[in-house]
């Protein structure tokens, strides 16, 4: 497309030479001085060619295209297995403090004494919260943070003279993060398949076990938004072989001040501040993804751990068995400044009642989906649950595509979609816990119609969106050939 086509000129378009949106001061080093200061090889023939805009153009331009967005900010934003909850703006105005915000990682210890407290506490929190012992706060992701917890588990088997360990058990409801960590740490993955209610199916379990199992990544609730009922059964199988047990808690909105992953038997979880803990998330912005582990593990996690002697906060980086560091620093220290807001903002009771509130409305979202929507696991779900296009797909010919790209046209963000794997058509739904009834609702009466569209206009699903700037993209060609690089027109 050339640019006169475009409907909004990149920024690079817009570009007026000598227009300004910041000016530096004058050079106070003479220029010819330049040559002896800076090694030859550094110094540019011409300046670079960046846009020339002013403050008033960049921030229009930059405003407009935020507008082309959706985000939580603007509307409901039900993305399964994501936990787009509102984030509270607290958050963000703790972060900013000063001595938050300009603190640089190499301030001795002493001068930073209320960012070690505030990274002791979390860690204290998140312990209460999964029953652990000790929690890294090292970890950039979720992805991350399973790497990182595997990592530590293959450490505890080598060190028990157990290294020949390398199969992880995973269920083919997984998130596809699972399946990856265990790749990454050279491990063998083998899958095992669901039962008719949702959870681990046990024969499928029982065939797998093994004295080579290293552990079982599970999530629960699960990516159906399904508790395993079964967990205490499947921990005990595990661990009677020898294998530990990893919980994959990216979403621990359902079970906080519930129910504690360590007391059902697992070893090792991780947690996403950027899900359960209310900061951002999307396009690729920083996460944080803490890993606890019990008693037994806490002397393979990474350097250095946040200690207290009694009167002041140290590091400690004489931890002999450690796996060693998987982050620089302490991790992405701004995103764990949020997650502890938004936890002392809470309290315990607060976090308790955003699980019971978060399950609540999933279970609301359901029961008055169900007749609409085709869902395979009839039963009471937890933060999250899977509904089908199977019904518009068979009747009609409407795939859940088409019903995800029909809700951008009413304002409201697609469910996840096409995911877990064992659910056709799938659907998944997480409304969280900072959803009104009325947007509930309003969720509601959308997909009813178009669940109704698809029964007397299909032709207009099949062709949604048509009221966002741009209409149903060519996905191949935008991940075959992507165009990531401007590229001036001669
Ligand atoms: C989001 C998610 C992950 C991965 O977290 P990232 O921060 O995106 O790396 C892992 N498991 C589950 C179940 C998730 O929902």
């Amino acid at each position: 497309m050339t640019a006169a086509m475009r409907p909004e000129p990149l920024i690079f378009e817009m570009s007026t030479p000598g227009h300004r949106a910041y000016s530096l001061p004058d050079l106070d080093v003479p220029k010819e001085k330049l040559a002896d200061l800076l090694p030859a090889n550094l110094v540019r023939e011409k300046a670079p060619e960046l846009p020339e805009v002013a403050e008033v153009d960049l921030i229009r331009h930059f405003i407009r295209l935020s507008e082309k967005n959706h985000a939580v900010d603007v509307d409901f934003y039900p993305l399964g297995s994501c936990t787009m909850k509102y984030s509270p703006k607290i958050n963000e105005a703790v972060v900013r403090y000063p001595g938050f915000a300009n603190v640089h990682p190499y301030t001795p210890d002493e001068l930073v004494q209320g960012s070690l407290q505030l990274m002791a506490e979390t860690e204290k929190y998140l312990c209460q919260i999964g029953g652990l012992t000790r929690v890294t706060l090292q970890p950039a992701a979720g992805a991350h943070g399973e790497f990182t917890g595997l990592a530590i588990i293959m450490a505890y088997h080598k060190d028990h003279g157990q290294g020949h360990r390398n199969k992880v058990i995973v269920p083919d409801s997984a998130h596809g993060t699972n399946p990856a960590t265990a790749a990454m740490n050279g491990c063998q993955i083998v899958q095992v398949k669901s039962n008719e209610r949702g959870g681990v199916d046990l024969d499928s379990l029982k065939e797998v076990l093994d004295e080579n199992v290293a552990a079982l990544m599970l999530t629960n609730p699960n990516t159906l938004g399904l508790f395993d009922e079964n967990i205490h059964k499947i921990a005990e199988m595990v661990h009677k072989v020898g294998g530990l047990l990893y919980y994959d808690g990216a979403n621990a909105n359902a079970i906080m001040g519930l129910a504690r992953p360590a007391d059902a038997g697992f070893d090792v979880v991780h947690f996403n501040l950027h899900k359960t803990f209310s900061t951002p998330h999307g396009g690729g912005g920083p996460g944080s993804g803490p890993v606890g582990v019990t008693a037994k593990l806490v002397d393979y996690l990474p350097v250095p751990t946040v200690e207290f002697d009694g009167t002041k906060y140290y590091l400690d980086y004489n931890r002999p068995k450690s796996i060693g560091k998987v982050k620089s620093f302490y991790g992405n220290f701004g995103v764990v400044v949020k997650g502890y807001t938004y936890m002392r903002a809470l309290g315990g009771q607060g976090l308790k009642e955003a699980s019971e509130d978060a399950v609540l409305n999933a279970n609301y979202l359901m029961a008055n989906l169900k007749d609409a929507f085709y869902l395979m696991y009839d039963r009471i779900c937890k933060h999250e649950f899977v509904l089908s296009s199977k019904w518009q797909k068979e009747k009609y010919g409407i795939s859940t595509l088409d019903v995800a790209k029909r809700l951008l046209d009413y304002g409201m963000h697609p469910p996840t979609v096409y995911f877990p794997l064992i659910v056709a058509e799938a659907l998944m739904i997480e409304p969280t816990e900072t959803e009104s009834k009325g947007t509930l609702d309003r969720f509601i009466a959308i997909m009813r119609k178009i669940a109704k569209e698809a029964e007397t206009e299909p032709e207009t699903l099949h062709k949604a969106p048509l009221t966002t700037p741009v209409g149903r993209l060519d996905e191949v060609t935008a991940s075959r050939k992507p165009v990531i690089r401007y590229k001036k027109e001669a």
